[in-house]
């Protein structure tokens, strides 16, 4: 009995949709780009129940005639290639003419359609990929698409969803994508209801950017702006300063596509690399443009990830364009478009790992940290000799000669002191007034959870409105003038911390606090390094710093003697 059967065309489009059709965001992307593509200015999106009940994306764009319709969902059925050598120049968003047929299978969908020299539009609903007749509508010039049900028809996907706060995070860091990299067109998104963005149109992204978040202050940026000859760039460059634990503040679009590549996310890291430290991202949206036969952007079912000609070439260009934009005065050399270096070794070599800490360039001022508490701790064992080198102590100890790294030694005080303050409920400080502290647009909907988190760890905190946290009182032992950055970060990235699980969001300021600690290269006298180490061993702490850095060798006696033969 044969076994084999040709899979039918529902079926396939279900297997294709697991690549395209991930989760509701990727709906909310098609049909944007399907928007863009038409021509429109105005894109108004809908959501309900984060895009499992309702995604709706209306436009003003072109439209699709009415004989278009059916061909519209239909799977490898496109406008906007004729054959393979239209593959080597797509100037459009789309072009596998999937999307919709992808979409059809896994729910319920809806396309209204009008174009401009008709009067009125016409309709086609399909359901589990299976199309009806079409049937004409009164419709305002442009398409709208509605897409109910999401997964309706394939529950193990659905039940690889997230929450739907998440869910939705993961629509509105899409639609601010959308938004940054075509500032021309007005954007709007609705939640269930209530208006999430709403912009108009802007002249230029860097305007966009800052509609988008008022958040930020645009003397933190600096301008970039570079050509090689037929390579530019654009874009705003954050300080060093305003860094992030995600890449969510950094967007990229190359020739007016929005892009998440790794190329040319490390080629941004590296230009911050001696100022952010690694695993830190800094706010960056850069619009890169070339010839489109210098770009592959058939390589990825979600078009997200493109594939450069000369990889070199573009890394460098980047890169030295963001160093630029803060060393205006420093020439900085282009590489030639020759000698391409395999994909592999060119990413060997510059991963996201190769990012070092530059301990000097995040100096902390040692003075406005201490006193670390204000008690003072027991004299112990351990006499300090001497600082070398800025940056590491060397002590008379009772096994020996030890030397402590002053960083590590210092972060592990602060996490120890962060941890019996929470642990014994210690004592709080109050503002004078409240201050408040703005949520991002995608953490609105769990301010509370957020500041519960607060007043886990010490803190008086709640939300005194749809979009901001009141703090009214802090740690004792913290100063206050570390609050605010303390703060602003922990809000800013709510979004990494409330995913990770509830036992480790203990951790989150302890080990924020940590930064505060002072660091290779601070200049630390011999009283105040003797201060640490008391601290130190007062605490029976591990002598490691909390992320798992060694705080001191010993070189023992008997070794020493043996060295020079007294033994
Ligand atoms: P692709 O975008 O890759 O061509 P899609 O499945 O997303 O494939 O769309 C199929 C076709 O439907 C498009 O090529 C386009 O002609 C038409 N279409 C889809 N959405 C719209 C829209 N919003 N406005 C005008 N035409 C559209
Ligand atoms: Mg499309």
């Amino acid at each position: 009995m044969a076994e084999i059967n040709v899979l039918s065309d529902i079926v396939i489009n279900k297997i294709s949709a697991g690549e395209v059709v991930e989760r509701p965001a990727s709906v909310v992307k098609e049909l944007i780009e399907n928007s863009i593509d038409a021509g429109a200015d105005k894109i108004s999106i809908e959501v309900e129940e984060a895009g499992r009940k309702l995604i709706l994306v209306e436009d003003n764009g072109k439209g699709i005639a009415k004989e278009d319709l059916p061909l519209a969902l239909t799977r490898y059925a496109t406008s906007k290639i004729k054959d393979e050598s239209d593959l080597n120049s797509i100037a459009t968003l789309g072009f596998r003419g999937e999307a919709l047929a992808a979409i059809c299978a896994v729910s319920k969908v809806k396309v209204e359609s009008r174009r401009s020299n008709s009067p009125f539009g016409f309709a086609i609903e399909a359901e589990g990929g299976k199309e009806g007749e079409i049937y004409p509508v009164g419709a305002k010039e442009g398409t709208r698409v509605s897409v109910r049900e999401l997964f309706y028809n394939t529950p193990a996907r659905s039940k690889f969803l997230k929450s739907d706060p998440v869910e939705l995070s993961h629509i509105i860091s899409l639609v601010e994508s959308y938004c940054i990299t075509k500032p021309q067109i007005s954007f709007s998104l609705k939640s269930n209801g209530s208006t999430v963005i709403e912009v108009s149109p802007a002249q230029s992204g860097r305007e966009r950017f800052f509609d988008l978040f008022p958040e930020f202050n645009q003397t933190d940026f600096r301008e970039v702006k570079n050509s090689l000859s037929s390579l530019s760039i654009e874009g705003i460059a954050g300080e060093s300063s305003k860094n992030f634990s995600s890449f969510r503040y950094i967007f990229t679009s190359v020739n007016g596509r929005f892009v998440k590549d790794k190329l040319i996310n490390s080629a941004i890291l590296k230009s911050y690399e001696e100022t952010i430290p690694k695993g830190r991202y800094p706010i960056v949206f850069l619009s890169l443009s070339l010839p489109c036969d210098e770009v592959d952007v058939n390589v990825h079912p979600t078009k997200k990830e493109i594939k450069f000609r000369q990889q070199n070439l573009v890394y460098d260009f980047i890169q030295k364009s963001v160093f630029k934009a803060f060393h205006p005065s420093q020439p900085v050399f282009f590489p030639s478009m020759d000698k391409e270096k395999s994909a592999e070794q060119f990413f060997k070599e510059k991963t996201f790992g190769s990012v070092k800490e530059s301990p000097s360039l995040f100096k902390t001022d040692f003075e406005a940290t201490t006193p670390i508490s204000s008690k003072v701790p027991p004299p112990s064992s351990h006499k300090v000799l001497a600082v070398w080198r800025k940056g590491f102590i060397i002590l008379d100890s009772p096994g020996g000669i030890s030397i402590a790294d002053q960083h590590t030694l210092h972060e592990r005080i602060r996490f120890e002191e962060f941890r019996h303050f929470i642990e014994s409920k210690g004592e709080k400080k109050q503002f004078l007034e409240t201050r408040c502290y703005a949520v991002p647009r995608n953490l609105r909907s769990r301010i509370d959870e957020l500041s519960q988190i607060l007043n886990e760890q010490g803190f008086e905190a709640e939300a005194v409105s749809e979009n901001a946290i009141g703090v009214r009182s802090y740690p004792a032992f913290l100063e206050e003038r570390e609050i605010d950055p303390l703060l602003e970060e922990f809000i800013s990235e709510g979004g990494e911390i409330l995913k990770t699980p509830k036992e480790l969001h203990k951790s989150v300021l302890v080990m924020r606090s940590c930064r505060g600690a002072v660091m290779l290269g601070d200049e630390l006298s011999i009283e105040k390094a003797q201060y640490l180490i008391d601290k130190l061993f007062s605490l029976n702490a591990p002598l490691t710093c909390p992320h798992g850095r060694p705080i001191i060798y010993t070189i023992r006696e008997d070794e020493i003697l043996s060295r020079f033969h007294r033994r």
